[in-house]
């Protein structure tokens, strides 16, 4: 069974050596690096790479939150809140580009934006949960874009 990181011990404005990063959290070295690999922010230009701590942080945190339940389709993960939140009003703007949809609303709580990626296909639903508004600019294009594949239909 995987060992899950631990948190408490890194200090936020320290900088590790990917040994140091691996004892204070408590997985192994090739975990770290592996989450290097994946997008952990490092100094890899210095000898010994040296992590922060506060970036080794917000990874472990983003990770977690990665495994967390999934939310309800009326709900966003609010990062200030770090729970699951409402959106105020029921009000979100939905941004799409035909290929993908993006949901931004403003958390019931704590009034700090939250954002979630929504299939496309499921914008036209979405007026059965919010209160939607498309956002102008990247909604015409979504139309053009879907004129255009109109267009080129045969
Ligand atoms: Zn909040």
């Amino acid at each position: 069974m995987p060992k899950s990181a631990k948190l408490n011990g890194i200090k936020s404005l320290r900088c590790y050596t990917i040994p140091e990063a691996a004892g204070v959290t408590g997985v192994s070295d090739r975990t770290i690096r592996a989450w290097i690999k994946q997008g952990l922010t490092a100094m890899t230009d210095e000898r010994p790479t040296l992590v922060r701590g506060d970036a080794l942080i917000s990874y472990i945190q983003r990770q977690r939150q990665g495994r967390k339940s999934r939310l309800s389709p009326d709900e966003f993960y609010c990062l200030k809140c770090r729970a699951a939140r409402k959106p105020a009003g029921g009000l979100v703007d939905c941004e799409t580009d035909g290929t993908r949809a993006k949901l931004s609303a403003i958390c019931e709580t704590c009034d700090t934006i939250m954002h979630k990626p929504i299939p496309p296909d499921s914008v036209p639903t979405l007026a059965k949960t919010f209160v939607v508004t498309l956002r102008g600019k990247l909604s015409q294009k979504a139309n053009a874009a879907s004129e255009t594949t109109a267009r080129n239909r045969h």
